[in-house]
């Protein structure tokens, strides 16, 4: 069974995606690339596509809920990085045991495009397959 996220995205096409102008900002160690970001404010800049009515990030590549890729994955920025989908356990080691548990944030997302909250079952095998490869 694939990771989770990469039959979803449906967090990258329901918020809006803002970020600190530094981490679009090569000289201060940002990676995100400017050209798909856009002025947010004073000091944020937010994903392009993601003030939409129907948000959906410029980044995003594939069907919501079929099969999508982040096209920047290495470069996304923290919004991305901190947004934990439901029962991702806490810790870095992925079968510690460690915390994980519903993450609102996820399961509305999800909702949006009529996927079911993810459950800790299917987590959990997701994540021992693909620590196996
Ligand atoms: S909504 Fe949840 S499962 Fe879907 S891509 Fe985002 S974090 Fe992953
Ligand atoms: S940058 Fe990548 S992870 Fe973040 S919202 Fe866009 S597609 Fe999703």
């Amino acid at each position: 069974m694939p990771h989770p996220c990469l039959s979803c995205g449906a967090c990258c096409a329901h918020f809006r995606v803002s970020l600190h102008w530094s981490e679009a900002e090569p000289k201060l160690g940002g990676r995100v690339p400017i050209a798909l970001t856009e002025t947010f404010g004073p000091h944020q800049r937010s994903m392009r596509g993601t003030w939409a009515k129907q948000p959906h990030c410029i980044a995003l590549e594939g069907v919501v809920g079929e099969g999508v890729r982040c096209t920047i994955y290495d470069a996304r920025p923290n919004a991305c990085r901190d947004l934990r989908m439901s029962w991702e356990p806490l810790s870095s080691q992925p079968m510690s045991g460690e915390g994980g548990g519903p993450n609102p944030q996820c399961d509305q997302a999800r909702a949006a495009y009529g996927l079911p909250p993810l459950t800790r079952d299917e987590v959990e095998r997701a994540l021992a397959e693909s620590a196996t490869g």
